[in-house]
């Protein structure tokens, strides 16, 4: 590890202003800010207890929540339901596009399901039966399995309309959002070096008792408390765009485990998923373990992969509605420790997304959750010393849940980025439904947390048994 962490020490977190806390929903400058918010337009700051504590500072909190995608706005929900004052803020303004397959796997069903989002087929969503996989010569439809655990559905929304929903189910759960508010720095405690609140490039700062990275990928506000990327753990890069194209209405997400160009075997993998709405929303990525990783232009990558598809599935430059856009993916926890000095990571900001599969929408909304228990725990506290105990959990909760698994991915990711044993594997896996099935599970982290098939329990064990790195 190459990152240098400043030393940890027991953060202040006394609250920062009282006054707030105890108005937080009542007043009528929170609530005309949280209707600004709703009508979509930019929240003056000065509705958000301006000047309460000082001249420089817009808006205090118990919570600034530093990013509004799925890890920020399930992280806010979560709190402000606890009956914690939290504060959203958003460099973008919704509605705002963010690259994605945009699909949702059962995982992530249940963790819309749990943060009660309504996502019936009426409210826009478009359900699906499962995977087809395609790869080795072969094809094979599974269906999600059956279990107690997750849903036996996934969904498919686009990333505009799924982050706005979100980060209005915050709102509506109390959370306050700002738009148009670029988080540059973190402000900090001179004598502790603790996160004291956040400054935004116009120049506004936000003070809050803790404060929760959920910036992204490239998560400005990690770096500039220290925390970079780890470069022993895997990376991807992903591009995708939207085609007009008869096959909107597929119900299996469709996976393409090798790419031709012809009898030219291309690097990575792709996907194409009907979208319901006349487009499917069509993408490669590749691994940092793949050859020409960073140095191939993933555009044409794309365009040669899709010139062999079916004419009549309309996958051309005439149907294409949107430019090819990319975007990386953080993987396998790549930016570590999840907690230092008042600071929580949560979703691509702490590099969750699963190594297996590329999913990281389900990981940053269960991280949100984690990590919304811990800080409402720790929130409750009487001490320093005892706060900083229950937050120090935070990170061992991250790898309880997920660090044996991501342990695996790593070798996963470095054993497919060799073309033989991709090739092997496609080959002789893809034709048989059992293996695939195994697959599936392992790929998509689909188990009983308890009891469940022989699969279950073998997976589950593995999982146990393997280091949390
Ligand atoms: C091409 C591609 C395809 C993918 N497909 C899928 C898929 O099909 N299914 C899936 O589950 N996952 C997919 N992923 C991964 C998924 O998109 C991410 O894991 C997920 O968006 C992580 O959510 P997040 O909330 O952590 O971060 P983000 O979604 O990136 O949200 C971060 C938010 O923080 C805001 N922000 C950033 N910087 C600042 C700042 N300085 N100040 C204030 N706000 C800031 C951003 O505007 C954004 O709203 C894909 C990724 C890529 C690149």
């Amino acid at each position: 590890m190459t990152e240098q962490v400043p030393p940890v020490g027991p953060p202040d977190l006394a609250p920062q202003h009282e006054l707030v806390s105890a108005e937080r929903g009542s007043t009528p400058a929170a609530s005309s800010g949280r209707a600004q918010a709703a009508a979509g337009a930019p929240v003056s700051v000065g509705t958000v207890s301006a000047g309460a504590v000082g001249p420089d500072v817009a808006g205090t909190a118990d919570v600034i929540v530093v990013g509004a995608g799925p890890a920020g706005s399930s992280v806010s929900y979560y709190l402000a339901a606890a009956g914690l004052d939290v504060l959203m803020l958003e460099k973008t303004s919704f509605p705002r596009e963010k690259v994605c397959g945009d699909g949702l796997t059962p995982r992530a069903v249940r963790a819309l399901t749990s943060m009660g989002v309504p996502i019936s087929e009426s409210d826009g969503w478009l359900r699906n039966r499962g995977l087809r996989i395609i790869g080795g010569g072969g094809r094979i439809e599974l269906d999600w399995p059956e279990l107690s655990s997750y849903p036996g559905y996934g969904l498919v929304r686009t990333r505009t309309d799924f982050d706005q929903i979100l980060a209005r189910h915050a709102e509506k759960a109390g959370a306050r959002l700002i738009e148009g508010a670029n988080v540059t720095d973190p402000l900090l405690d001179d004598r502790t070096g603790q996160i004291t609140g956040v400054k935004t490039k116009d120049g506004r700062e936000f003070r809050g008792r803790l404060v929760v990275a959920a910036d992204g990928n490239s998560s400005r506000l990690s770096i500039a408390m220290g925390l970079h990327k780890r470069d022993d753990r895997p990376m991807g890069v992903a591009v995708r765009t939207y085609y007009t194209s008869p096959r909107h209405n597929d119900n299996y997400l469709e996976a393409w485990l090798d790419l031709w160009d012809g009898d030219a075997l291309l690097p990575g993998y792709g996907w194409i998923f009907g979208m319901g709405d006349g487009t499917s929303n069509v993408g490669l990525g590749l691994l940092n373990t793949s050859t020409g990783f960073g140095e191939i232009d993933y555009r044409h990558l794309l365009r040669r992969w899709l010139r062999g598809m079916p004419a009549e599935w309309g996958f051309t430059e005439e149907n294409r509605m949107q430019p090819v856009r990319g975007a990386a993916l953080p993987m396998g926890f790549n930016r570590t420790p999840h907690y230092t000095r008042g600071l929580l990571l949560a979703g691509d900001a702490g590099g969750m997304v699963n190594p297996f599969n590329g999913e990281g929408i389900a990981y940053a909304l269960e991280a949100g959750e984690i990590a919304a228990r811990v800080i409402t725990q720790a929130l409750a506290r009487p001490t320093a010393a005892d706060r900083e105990r229950v937050l120090q959990t935070y990170p061992r909760q991250l790898k309880d849940a997920y660090g044996g698994y991501y342990t695996l991915g790593r070798i996963f990711v470095d054993l497919i980025g060799k073309p033989s044993i991709m090739q092997f594997c496609t080959k002789h896996g893809v034709k048989r439904p059992a293996v695939m099935r195994f697959t599936m599970k392992l790929l998509g982290n689909l188990t009983e947390a308890r009891g469940g098939d022989a699969v279950d329990r073998l997976l589950n064990a593995v999982s146990k048994m393997t280091p949390a790195a």
